[in-house]
């Protein structure tokens, strides 16, 4: 289906793209276009204004903050992800998580920002930025703020990102004494996710978050809860995993029933940390 018309701009800086999004009702900030392009297509979404992002140079950058953070700017392409040598040194399985989004067209144009943005429950990368306590860095024209991953998603196509702003970098705490896992079941080889679940495991104990699971990624505290005495053996994570799929409520539909994905959550949970102890050992 044809796109209705609709008004176009490219600006060449954050502000006059902040302004743009401002003085213009219901404008929407176009990224990779790889969600948006597609639902305005389909008549599920009609902005009038779209502010594309392609040029704005700074928000393609991938580098560290002065005290030590992966700072991803929004317009950074899953493809620069995986060849970043600052997401190897720094964060490596972002990397390894976006070489499996869709297939190589979607990551050539795909964005981190527009992923996030657009909150897509079986998205890839919300439960991993969850997991790895990424911040958000939102810019409007009241200036600019920063927002915790556990507040950034706030439902489907919701987040802490408002009217008239724009999402600008993700800062990434670098890897220290830490692991990272990420396991799931997809629809397919690089297929959308039924249930999704990251984790991190440090001395301090694991995050875990599940995806496809709810509006936004759960965090699995009981069973965090039950590791944060620093067993990670394979028995006691298992352990530890036994009811989280009954503490869900996730939704049936042509892919999997509920049950089904009550099941997967715990044992992708289970995976994710054993693969994330597993690193943390290298
Ligand atoms: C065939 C196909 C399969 C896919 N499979 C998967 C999959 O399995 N897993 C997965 O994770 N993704 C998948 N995707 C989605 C893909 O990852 C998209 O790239 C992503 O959802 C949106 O990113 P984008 O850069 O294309 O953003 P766009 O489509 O351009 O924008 C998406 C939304 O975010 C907003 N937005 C974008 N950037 C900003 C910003 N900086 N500030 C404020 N708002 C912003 C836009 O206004 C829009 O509302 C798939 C896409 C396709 C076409």
């Amino acid at each position: 289906m044809l796109l209705r018309e609709v008004d176009y701009a490219r600006p060449a800086t954050v502000e006059e793209a902040v302004s743009l999004l401002a003085a213009h009702e219901g404008a929407r900030a176009l990224a990779g276009g790889q969600t948006l392009v597609n639902v305005m297509k389909a008549r599920a979404a009609a902005p009038d204004v779209l502010v594309d992002l392609v040029d704005l140079a700074e928000l393609r950058t991938i580098g560290f903050s002065s005290d030590g953070l992966l700072e991803i700017g929004a317009m950074v392409t899953y493809t620069q992800l995986v060849g970043s040598s600052e997401v190897e040194v720094a964060r490596p399985i972002l990397a390894e998580v976006a070489a499996t989004i869709a297939d190589v067209q979607v990551r050539n144009r795909g964005t981190v920002g527009g992923n996030v943005c657009v909150s897509d429950p079986t998205n890839h990368l919300p439960p991993l930025l969850v997991v790895l306590d990424a911040s958000f860095t939102i810019r409007g024209s009241g200036g600019e703020r920063v927002v915790p991953a556990d507040e950034f998603f706030v439902g489907v196509y919701m987040t802490a990102v408002g009217e008239g702003e724009l999402l600008t970098k993700i800062s990434v705490p670098p890897a220290s004494d830490t692991g990272d896992g990420f396991s799931g079941v997809t629809i397919g080889k690089h297929g959308t996710y039924v249930v999704d679940a990251a984790a991190t495991v440090s001395g301090e104990g694991a995050r875990i978050a599940i995806g496809c699971v709810a509006a936004t990624p759960v965090r699995a505290t009981e069973m965090e809860e039950r590791l944060a005495g620093g067993d990670f053996s394979e028995d006691a994570v298992r352990e530890a995993a036994k009811g989280l799929g009954a503490s869900l409520d996730p939704p049936s539909d042509v892919h999997g029933s509920a049950d089904y994905r009550r099941s997967l959550a715990e044992t992708s949970a289970v995976r994710a940390v054993l693969q994330a102890v597993e690193r943390r050992k290298r």
